[in-house]
């Protein structure tokens, strides 16, 4: 890198050229909120740099926007529970101790997610519910001991969700967005070459 273009990118990087990230991000189209606890040059890594942040590879196809990470196919299903991997764990231990809360509330409690590249026919086999949220909220539903206590769980739980679930929402319209633009281009490059 040139000295000049290290420079810009030092300044780029500093919080005070936080202005310029925040003017950056605005001129791209339904671009979403930075991620809460993220700074804007990670969250744009995050969106636009497809390297898995758990092995590096240069392939890596999913974010998980509320873990704030890319991940590849392999690093995915290492993190992630599967739909019916998810039912078979949680059925288990949970279901024995509280025998009255069924699957169906599991779908708005835990942060599971469809990834933007899902197509309609693969949903049910494509929605990833991150392991230690997974194995968290299970430890902390075996503690709970009250019909009561647990009503307050699944209320809190779910105020979690749906705070996350709009957030995804909009990241993954933004995902779409961006694909269809991508694809776009390549059919043009390809036209013309
Ligand atoms: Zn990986």
């Amino acid at each position: 890198m040139s000295r000049t273009s290290k420079d810009f990118r030092n300044i780029l990087l500093s919080h005070s050229a936080r202005f310029v990230w925040q003017k950056s991000m605005a001129l791209e189209e339904s671009f979403p909120p930075v991620l809460k606890g993220m700074n804007e040059p990670q969250f744009v890594s995050l969106a636009f740099d497809e390297i898995c942040d758990r092995c590096c590879a240069t392939d890596a196809h999913t974010i998980a926007w509320r873990e704030g990470a890319r991940y590849c196919k392999p690093c995915l299903y290492k993190h992630f529970y599967t739909y019916e991997q998810f039912v078979a764990f949680d059925q288990s231990e949970v279901q024995r101790h509280q025998p009255l809360y069924r699957i169906s509330y599991y779908d708005v409690v835990y942060p599971a997610f469809l990834s933007a590249t899902t197509s309609l026919e693969r949903r049910q086999e494509e929605v990833f519910f991150p392991r230690n949220t997974v194995h968290q909220y299970n430890v902390e539903r075996l503690r709970i001991d009250s019909h009561e206590k647990l009503a307050k769980w699944f209320t809190e739980k779910h105020a979690l969700y749906a705070e996350y679930h709009g957030y995804h929402s909009a990241c993954i319209a933004w995902e779409q967005v961006h694909h269809a633009r991508k694809e776009e281009a390549l059919r043009r490059e390809q036209s013309n070459g």
